[in-house]
């Protein structure tokens, strides 16, 4: 069995992927789970954030060998030798695959190879029986590297911005999971959306909430991740939120998120609600 597999996906740009991946795979960890963090977008955003300078800007001597990425892990002939792809983070049980940009080259590398869709699965198979939860970071598109993140994934989690189109890309995105369900991966579910960035003093934005509480119904988390600027301090010091600054509004939203996350894998109802609810 080994690590529950959670792809963190929205074609759209910019709505909290990223942020999300990072903070709830800390939180997961800070809650005593395992937790790997999977970078599968060429900005290697999640890998930074984590700490890992990549493309020759830690001042390392160039003589190493550079170290794996995903690129590689997608890349390569089975079986790989996990160990080789993962790398220690700031955060006690929370372990990195990185990327670089060399994964924007990814699509034409894969056109030659057989299952191209399926490069991503195999990997994380062989990975998972170390790890209670693999958090997997995906690019603002729905292709290739997305759609590994489906396959290989046994849930979706969907950030999502109260913005006035935000509505129509998440649709976009679930008629997609729709057709990887009946396609290429049936056991694939959506393990919920998450309103993020939210503003309570926006009328709009108040609407969009609404409207996708109707829409997707309780799949919308009732932990909603409010706009805080520690969220967006922390990556530039490699650090997730919770270790930057543990009180902030951010950092407790996303730990509510995590007990949110952990109680519906389970089963169970959650017992409180999520404190950070109200920005
Ligand atoms: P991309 O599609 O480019 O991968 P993304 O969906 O991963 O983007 P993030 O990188 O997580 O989005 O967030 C976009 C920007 O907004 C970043 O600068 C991030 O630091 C900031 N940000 C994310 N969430 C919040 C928040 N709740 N409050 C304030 N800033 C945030
Ligand atoms: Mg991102």
């Amino acid at each position: 069995m080994g690590a529950r597999i959670l792809a963190v996906a929205n074609q759209k740009g910019g709505v909290g992927k990223t942020t999300t991946a990072i903070n709830l795979a800390a939180a997961l960890a800070l809650a005593d789970q395992t937790v790997l963090a999977v970078d599968l977008d060429p900005q290697a955003n999640l890998t930074s954030g984590l700490g890992q300078k990549r493309d020759g800007s830690s001042g390392v001597a160039s003589d190493e060998p550079a170290p794996l990425t995903i690129f590689d892990a997608l890349t390569g002939e089975e079986p790989l030798d996990v160990d080789r792809y993962v790398l220690p983070t700031p955060v006690a049980g929370l372990s990195l695959v990185p990327a670089d940009s060399s994964l924007s080259s990814i699509e034409l590398e894969l056109v030659a190879l057989d299952r191209r869709e399926h490069r991503l699965q195999p990997f994380l198979q062989r990975a998972r029986v170390r790890f209670d939860y693999i958090v997997i970071d995906t690019p603002p598109s729905l292709g290739l590297l997305t759609v590994n993140a489906l396959i290989a994934a046994e849930a979706v989690l969907i950030p999502m911005t109260c913005e006035y189109y935000s509505l129509e890309g998440v649709a976009a995105l679930t008629a997609t999971i729709r057709r990887v369900q009946t396609t290429l991966n049936p056991r694939l579910a959506v393990a919920g959306v998450v309103l993020t960035m939210t503003e309570n003093r926006t009328n709009l934005g108040q609407q969009v909430a609404a409207e996708a509480r109707h829409v997707f119904g309780d799949a919308v988390f009732r932990t909603t991740i409010p706009r805080n600027v520690r969220l967006a301090e922390a990556p530039s010091h490699g650090l997730p939120a919770i270790l930057y600054d543990v009180r902030s509004k951010g950092a407790e939203a996303y730990q509510a998120l995590a007990m949110e996350f952990l109680a519906r894998t389970r089963g169970v109802a959650p017992a409180v609600e999520g404190t950070a609810k109200s920005g």
